[in-house]
């Protein structure tokens, strides 16, 4: 499977490329395919600098979601099974929803 990378400046990813007035779309000034980050050309280079040195934030905001999720779903699971009824967050949260 290909990896899509999401340029670090304006998020565009290979899939959803900017598009300016004259409709050229961006390029990647550098792209790190392993990380799935890049640099458009339609981002200032200086975001260049900061690629090197970043580890994907998007891994990092999907692996936080997950664990999020992955969390709530325990919660649940656990009340469920032992009947408890939810927490005051849980509730809070149950109120929110609806
Ligand atoms: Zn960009
Ligand atoms: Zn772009």
């Amino acid at each position: 499977m290909k990896n899509v990378a999401v340029c670090i400046g304006c998020g565009c990813t290979d899939n959803n490329a900017c598009v300016d007035e004259y409709r050229d779309v961006c390029s990647w000034r550098k792209v790190d395919r392993v990380k799935g980050v890049g640099v458009c050309s339609f981002c200032p280079k200086e975001l260049v600098n900061k690629l090197d040195n970043t580890t994907s934030p998007v891994d990092e905001l999907t692996g936080l979601r997950e664990a999020l999720k992955e969390d709530m779903l325990q919660i649940e699971k656990e009340r469920v099974k032992t009947g408890t009824k939810p927490g005051v967050r849980l509730q809070f949260d149950k109120n929110k929803l609806h």
